[in-house]
């Protein structure tokens, strides 16, 4: 069997795994990329936050991706009934990016690995990793390329970026279940021919058709746009009696008073995906030579676009450690990694949860606005979910539960 040497084998080219190799090029270090698939393909994520944007810089994505003319998302709007929620970045407490991209995933990611390879990183594309072993911190994964031909690869160190295939948190059994209601959803794009001119054509927004259901609507600068349902479980389920996505996702655009006349006789790109019971979780982020990233460790709710955020955060922080460690350096995995990754994970788990509380939509359609709480929310929809100079960040425990409470009483006084 063929076998090669490489510093880190990074699984998986997602954003989490796309990151990770380009900072590890950057840094000279010896990489391999291994993908199970052929790009482009179709994969969920399309709504950007601006913190992603740090960390494309820091890959040395940026600028080919900005290239590419994505569509600009300057903030989200949030719609229930007649009543509108606009979020603005550049009015965020804090610092940071005031703008990102809202993209066809299938393009955005193509366009990622082609720059990783246009600055020379082996990317080995249908090509699946189908075991693990370590020996210590060394290891030796086994792939098979689109031939059935298997091969070895021997790492220093493996950073596990393969999304929801979870090779490593299978191979090792570290599954676990999440904290998080069963939700589904289902999307797919259209041919947007009936687009209004202006912003509202390219306004990405959240329709709330009930507390826990709402439609996605994200419009892509090729002139497609991706319209996708979330709900409990059992409420997706019941949108059609015969588990048909298309029909299913047909009655979802007949719910949204906002944009039925817009998408409702539209035919769709491609099948609606049904993904079901898309939260997961692990029981641990790292272990002796290997660190686990983006969707292979936890992924929470869509609701506020995060999942690709906390791909590529922990892509290039897992990046940054390992290359550390191979150099002979101390890493503390717990602290530098586990810890840090949590306390975000920990600001947007709540976010989600009293959102599909309505706790977090009291706050949001609350009149008169409050320009201070709506700047620190903000910041935290943009990703900014580690600075701890804003209260919604550091108390994001009760803070959101306690306005709602306040807000609630002061209605039933009046
Ligand atoms: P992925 O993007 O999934 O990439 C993993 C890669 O690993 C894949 O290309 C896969 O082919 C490869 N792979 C898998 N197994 C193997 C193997 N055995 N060998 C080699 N390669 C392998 N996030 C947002 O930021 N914004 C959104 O609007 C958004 N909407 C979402 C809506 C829904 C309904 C869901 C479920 C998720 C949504 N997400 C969103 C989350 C987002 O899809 C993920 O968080 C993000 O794609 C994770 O990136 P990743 O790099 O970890 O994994």
């Amino acid at each position: 069997m063929n076998t090669e040497n490489v510093d880190i084998l990074i699984i998986g080219a997602g954003p989490s795994g796309s990151v990770a190799a380009g900072y590890l090029q950057k840094q000279g270090a010896k990489i391999k990329v291994v993908e199970k698939q052929k790009f482009p393909r179709i994969v969920v994520g399309e709504s950007l936050i601006p913190r992603v944007m740090d960390h494309f810089n820091e890959a040395g994505l940026f600028e080919a991706l900005d290239s590419y003319g994505f569509e600009k998302k300057p903030g989200a709007r949030f719609i229930r009934g007649k009543e509108i929620c606009i979020f603005d970045f550049s009015n965020k407490f804090g610092e940071g990016w005031d703008w990102t991209w809202q993209i066809p995933r299938a393009d955005f990611d193509k366009a990622m690995t082609d720059e990783l390879q246009r600055k020379g990183v082996d990317i080995a594309f249908e090509t699946e990793v189908t075991n693990v072993e370590f020996n210590g911190t060394d290891s030796i994964t086994t792939i098979k390329d689109k031939n059935g031909t298997f091969s070895q690869i021997h790492a220093k160190f493996v950073i596990d970026c393969s999304g929801y295939g979870r090779v490593l948190p299978r191979i090792l059994k570290l599954e676990s279940p999440s904290k998080l209601d069963p939700h589904s959803a289902i999307f797919t794009h259209v041919k947007d021919i009936n687009r209004p001119d202006g912003v509202e054509g390219t306004q990405i927004s959240f329709d709330i058709i009930e507390t826990e259901v709402w439609l996605w609507v994200i419009p892509f600068s090729n002139g497609n746009t991706s319209v996708g349902i979330v709900g409990p479980t059992e409420y997706i389920d019941k949108l059609s009696a015969t588990a048909n996505t298309e029909e299913a996702i047909k009655n979802a655009i007949k719910l949204s008073d906002f944009y039925v006349k817009r998408f409702d006789k539209l035919p769709f790109e491609f099948d609606p995906i049904h993904l079901k019971n898309y939260s997961v979780a692990v029981s641990q982020f790292y272990g002796e030579g290997y660190a686990l990233t983006g969707n292979s460790t936890e992924f929470l709710d869509p609701v506020f676009s995060s999942g690709v955020c906390f791909a590529t955060e922990s892509g290039i922080l897992a990046a940054k450690l390992a290359l550390k460690q191979i150099n002979g350096e101390e890493v503390n995995w717990e602290k530098e990694y586990t810890e840090y990754m949590k306390y975000g994970i920990d600001v947007f788990t709540t976010y989600v949860k009293e959102w599909y509380t309505g706790n977090l939509q009291e706050l949001f359609y609350h009149q008169p606005e409050n320009p201070d709480v709506k700047r620190k929310i903000c910041a935290v929809l943009a990703g900014y979910v580690w600075n701890k100079e804003n209260t919604f960040v550091a108390k994001h425990h009760n803070i959101i539960k306690n306005m709602a409470y306040m807000i609630r009483e002061n209605r039933m006084d009046s």
